[in-house]
């Protein structure tokens, strides 16, 4: 495994790079395009890791899959009752499906499913959700730290017109109630930092049906689990996902600083970063090098 990570990460820097570095929220405009780094745990606890390991960069929308599991861990099934679990086809910023379905969130992937979801965790502040979202996070990597990253949440929270206007939306048709607490608290969780070591360890419970392979804690019941991991199959790469299927064939989730969690059920679980995007928002270099440890070690779950 150790080669074959390294293997791959020397051939995407042979490649010529493609896609670009987000700029819309524009802290993220900083970002060293080439950087790369991918990281592998498997159920055993054994970690493997290629390329700039060591670099943090911010969650962005992969933070939407750990929200979804700390709403899942304190209301259920419930949580599908404000938000659904159906693909939109459209980007993640889109509004289009909302006007005609009642303001309520196709899916909790899409930004406004996650603000949706934001919502559900309590705190009667946006610092006392927030420390339930790192206390969730530390749990599920058996006591490791995590912290905001105060320049991308402020140049986040200074731009997100379109992210508070879908918040609003969803105030008026009562899917949430605190319009502020609701996309503050989204905010932060997209500024959380983290490595690819670090996201590989965090994700590993959705690999073992919801439970810690190293731990041996239960982190999540099973069909919360499969649900999470069924819906980042289906709309975890949003409008680029049955692409995502066909060539990777693994449940991922990805996000606008260039972090991509992918799963392989009962298997391992796979973090990969590079901030250049392609034009449906995902890393171009993460999704080749998933591709291509996928293909070696046929893991698509599509086989
Ligand atoms: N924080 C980003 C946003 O709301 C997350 C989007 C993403 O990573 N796809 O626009």
């Amino acid at each position: 495994m150790q080669s074959q990570l390294d293997e791959i990460v020397a051939t995407i820097r042979s490649e010529p790079a493609t896609g670009e570095v987000a700029s819309y929220i524009p802290e993220l405009a900083h970002a060293d395009p080439n950087l790369l780094a991918i990281s592998a745990i498997d159920l055993s606890g054994k970690q493997f890791s290629a390329g700039d390991v060591e670099h943090s960069f911010t969650l962005q929308s992969v933070s939407k899959a750990f929200s979804l599991a700390l709403a899942l861990e304190i209301h259920g099934p419930l949580v599908f009752n404000k938000v659904g679990y159906e693909p939109t086809g459209n980007p993640f910023f889109s509004m289009l499906p909302l006007e005609s379905e009642q303001g309520k969130p196709r899916n909790p992937f899409v930004n406004s499913g996650a603000i949706a979801v934001s919502g559900m965790i309590p705190g009667d502040t946006r610092q006392e959700s927030y420390e339930k979202f790192l206390k969730f996070l530390t749990k599920l990597s058996d006591g490791q730290q995590f912290r905001l990253d105060e320049p991308t949440y402020t140049s986040e929270s200074e731009t997100g017109f379109r992210n508070r206007a879908m918040a609003n939306f969803l105030k008026q048709y009562g899917w949430i109630e605190d319009v502020d607490l609701a996309v503050e608290t989204y905010f932060m969780h997209c500024s959380t930092l983290i490595n690819t070591d670090q996201l590989a360890r965090l994700g590993l419970f959705l690999a073992n049906r919801g439970v810690d392979p190293i731990t041996g804690n239960r982190i999540l019941d099973e069909s919360s689990c499969r649900a999470i991991v069924t819906l980042m199959t289906t709309c975890g790469t949003y409008d680029y996902a049955g692409r995502v299927a066909i060539e990777i064939g693994l449940p991922c989730k990805s996000g606008v600083s260039g972090g991509i969690l992918a799963i392989v059920p009962g298997k391992m679980s796979i973090a990969a970063f590079s901030p250049r995007l392609g034009t449906h928002g995902n890393s171009e270099a993460g999704m080749r090098m998933l591709q291509l440890l996928s293909e070696e070690l046929e893991l698509s779950i599509f086989q």
